[in-house]
């Protein structure tokens, strides 16, 4: 992808350091203290949705939780403190500092089935009753898609492995710069970006000139490609596969992958300026994906011993061998 030309603008890895302190400083509240083995994970993206287009998908909208102002429980909390932690400490400079970290890619060489194993151990924590492990929700994804585009084989893989970036937080990544919605840095922030009001406060990116104006750093229509996301998961994961020699999933895949949680734009109907003619034809297909991506309570647990041949092969297919993450 393009954005090359943003990614390695900073190389200084003090500045690197200096930022990983600034961002541990800014949590008012303790943090979980999580064992190697077993990591609670929130992703409010996939359960917490303020839209009432989601009615439009098939799912009423009383099975999402709502994003809330008042605090009522452990849960709703936690969602509101990554959010304001991820957008008071995502600057343009952070962002390029974690882009810098992690596309060394010197955290592991794993393939695409030892890293779902490895999601094993992160647990989502907004159903804390159920536990179930983040390696479920990739084999529904997957096996949703599959049902309703059964010819489609790269889509039920794109399914199956849109969350494996996740993988950064057994590696130590804060959760604000893991999960979550996303949005570009370097330009005012959009308007329907959740908790959009007051999160941002104490952000030095939004008393910067540089990067508060509509356009910010970007051309008018210059591409996502071009623009440089809040650090998450969808960006890891699209960085590791470009990263890879091997891995032949068309572009498609890979877009949806960097752009599934940037809801701001494909749900919220944002940043429709800096978007080309190849976003715009995409964002049906990200808007697709959606569907099948978010959380629903009644859905099957798969069986995933028997899938795996079935996965296997895609991925034999698509990404053989050792990833570098
Ligand atoms: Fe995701
Ligand atoms: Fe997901």
């Amino acid at each position: 992808m393009a954005s090359v030309a943003y990614y390695y603008q900073n190389e200084n890895n003090a500045e690197d350091e200096q930022v990983d302190r600034d961002s541990n400083n800014s949590s008012p509240e303790p943090q979980e203290c999580n064992s190697p083995e077993r990591i609670l994970m929130l992703d409010p993206s996939e359960h917490f949705r303020p839209e009432l287009s989601m009615n439009t998908y098939g799912k009423g909208v009383e099975e999402f939780r709502k994003y809330s102002e008042e605090e009522e429980d452990y849960i709703q909390r936690r969602v509101k403190r990554t959010y304001y932690q991820m957008h008071k400490n995502q600057t343009v400079r952070f962002v390029r500092s974690r882009i810098n970290k992690w596309t060394k890619f010197n955290h592991a060489h794993l393939t695409i089935m030892e890293a779902l194993v490895k999601l094993n151990s992160l647990i989502d924590e907004s159903d804390p009753d159920s536990d179930l492990p983040n390696i479920v929700h990739a084999f529904q994804t997957a096996e949703r898609i599959r049902a309703t585009h059964p010819d489609q084989d790269w889509f039920h893989l794109t399914g199956l492995i849109h969350d494996l970036g996740k993988v950064m937080a057994l590696w130590g990544e804060e959760q604000w710069a893991v999960v979550g919605d996303t949005y570009p840095v370097g330009c005012q922030f959009g308007q329907s970006i959740v908790y959009r009001e007051s999160s941002f406060d104490g952000n030095p990116d939004l008393i910067d000139p540089r990067y508060n104006s509509k356009y910010g750093i970007y051309k008018p229509n210059c591409g996502l490609d071009n623009v440089l996301f809040s650090w998450g998961h969808d960006e890891y994961m699209a960085l590791v596969l470009q990263n890879h020699p091997t891995c032949t999933l068309p572009a498609e895949a890979i877009r949806i992958i960097r752009l599934h949680s940037f809801y701001p734009w494909h749900t919220g109907g944002d940043y429709m300026h800096l978007c080309n003619k190849d976003d715009l034809e995409t964002l049906d297909l990200i808007r697709e994906f959606n569907k099948f991506d978010l959380y629903t309570k009644s859905a099957p647990v798969p069986d995933i011993e028997a899938l795996m041949p079935y996965y296997q092969g895609l991925i034999d297919k698509y990404i053989p061998g050792k990833l570098r993450w």
